[in-house]
């Protein structure tokens, strides 16, 4: 195995930006998946966030575009890398990693997704980017605007895959394959490998090399888990407890639902602790908000609902709490993978109620463990307490993550016992999607969403984050918009 960025073969202005990014060596993933996209070829890799995929594929591709100009003759500055992500966050995030990792490279980069002005998106387009990272559904409004042009692309990256396709966006995904040359480098990251990313790699892959760095399903070894047994009704009192005797700061807590979300923050205001919840209710700007002020340091807990969390990368977040446990056993390994990044070590802890114990059964199932029981004094739960059937909430409002207004009917999902999985809050159809009848791109919740307050700069991921030393153009973590998306 290699063990430095030099020995994986990547450029002195890259292992210069990784170095002062304070990594001294490569992750797992980034010592297999490198060297695979230098080589070329196809990738498919088994990685969760927190390994550190983001680099992996970022380096060499920044690498590519200093090494191999541009074909001759084309338009003035082609698009030639596009980054696919399920979520604004995942988008902001990676297109952050690009800034960072590229700070002493030529590439630029536009981030595109909805929720926020069109138009600087667009100005940035018109100036030409190499690496377009989006969202499908503001991707291919900019199609349907022909603001960008998506023919002279050379390396396709579909970064979370199964995310995307858990949230329906397998057909705009097709529809943005279809724009693509066909002879191009397909880098495919997904945490999990269900059928569906088997079939979607089988169709998009040619010859792939194949990466793992965590077996199928797996969890982060450097996270402690545990659950916590407590009666239905005082789940907040025992987690606002438990936060006030551990002195606990930069929490995060997953609910359920965009309601239960709202609830827990507010009991947790009333009891001393610092919350806010961030959901697909929240407006854009408040959303980035929470975020930033949960990374600065100043909001002690954020509440959220799975999707709002997917792709938050928060550095050593010490503490996530399963408020309730996730419907889809795979997002329990998603949600204890935003701590314990990066060799740092965490701790994740459910509150588990008598009706959340099959959902516990079907996690446990999939991580192949056990996880230690824990009562804490004054909160021991009645052994007697009936399961009740978990009612899960129908959102009523624009979801605004990214994600369609409806559940695709390709993508069912099922569960370990092979029931139909219903879909959860957030993913529950809720208004029909007003697509064009002439086949032109459906309007998007993102294009739907109204942000209602000017969106500050989120925080740096990094200390070595100066503007002034950055020559790419990432339109969409700076400007504020008090417009419609679209
Ligand atoms: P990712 O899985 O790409 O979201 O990365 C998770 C976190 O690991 C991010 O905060 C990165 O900045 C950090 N990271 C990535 N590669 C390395 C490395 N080689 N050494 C230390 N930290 C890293």
């Amino acid at each position: 195995m290699n063990s430095s960025f030099e020995a994986l073969g990547l450029s002195e202005a890259l292992v210069r930006a990784v170095s002062e990014l304070g990594y001294t060596t490569p992750t797992a993933i980034q010592q297999q998946a490198i060297p695979a996209v230098l080589s070329g070829g196809d990738l498919l890799a088994g990685a969760q966030t927190g390994t550190g995929k983001t680099a992996g594929f970022v380096l060499p591709i920044l690498q590519r575009l200093a090494t191999q100009p541009a074909p001759a003759g084309k338009s003035r500055k082609p698009v030639r890398v596009l980054i696919l992500t399920p979520t604004r966050e995942l988008a902001a995030q990676v297109g952050e990693s690009v800034r960072d990792y590229g700070k002493h490279s030529k590439a630029s980069a536009a981030i595109i997704y909805g929720g926020v002005s069109i138009n600087p998106q667009i100005t940035a387009l018109k100036r030409g980017v190499d690496i377009v990272v989006a969202t499908p559904g503001r991707l291919l409004d900019h199609v349907g605007q022909r603001t960008v042009d998506l023919s002279q692309v050379e390396v396709l990256v579909l970064d979370e895959a199964d995310r995307m396709l858990d949230m329906g966006f397998l057909p705009d995904m097709k529809r943005v394959f279809a724009l693509l040359p066909r002879t191009r480098q397909t880098l495919l990251f997904s945490a999990t490998f269900s059928d569906e990313i088997r079939t979607l790699a089988s169709t998009l892959l040619k010859n792939p090399a194949m990466v793992q760095v965590a077996p199928r399903n797996s969890t982060v070894d450097t996270v402690t888990q545990k659950v916590v047994l407590v009666d239905r009704g005082r789940k907040s009192e025992l987690l606002a407890h438990m936060i006030n005797e551990n002195h606990w700061f930069q929490l995060l807590v997953f609910t359920r639902t965009k309601h239960g979300a709202n609830r827990l923050a507010e009991f947790l205001n009333k009891h001393g602790v610092t919350a806010l919840a961030i959901h697909g209710n929240k407006s854009q700007g408040a959303r980035t908000r929470a975020l930033s002020e949960f990374k600065s340091g100043s909001l002690q807990t954020l509440v959220a609902t799975d999707i709002a969390a997917r792709g938050l990368d928060i550095d050593q977040l010490p503490h996530v709490i399963n408020f309730d446990l996730p419907h889809v056993p795979e997002d329990y390994v998603h949600r204890i993978g935003r701590t314990a990044r990066a060799g740092a070590t965490g701790e994740a802890i459910s509150l588990v109620c008598a009706d959340d114990k099959p959902l516990l059964l079907d996690i446990e199932r999939l991580i192949r463990c056990q996880l230690p029981r824990e009562i804490v004094a004054g909160f021991e739960p009645n052994p007697h307490e009936r399961a009740e059937p978990i009612v899960r909430q129908r959102s009523q409002g624009k979801n605004g993550y990214g994600q369609r207004d409806r559940q695709h009917p390709s993508t069912p999902r099922r569960s370990s016992q092979g029931q139909q999985r219903k879909n959860t809050a957030e993913q529950t159809p809720r208004q029909q999607p007003s697509s064009k009848s002439n086949g032109g791109p459906a309007r998007t919740a993102e294009a739907h969403a109204k942000p209602k307050h000017p969106r500050p700069a989120p925080q740096p991921r990094r200390p070595i984050d100066s503007a002034s030393t950055v020559r790419t153009n990432i339109p969409g973590l700076v400007q504020p918009s008090h417009r419609r998306g679209r």
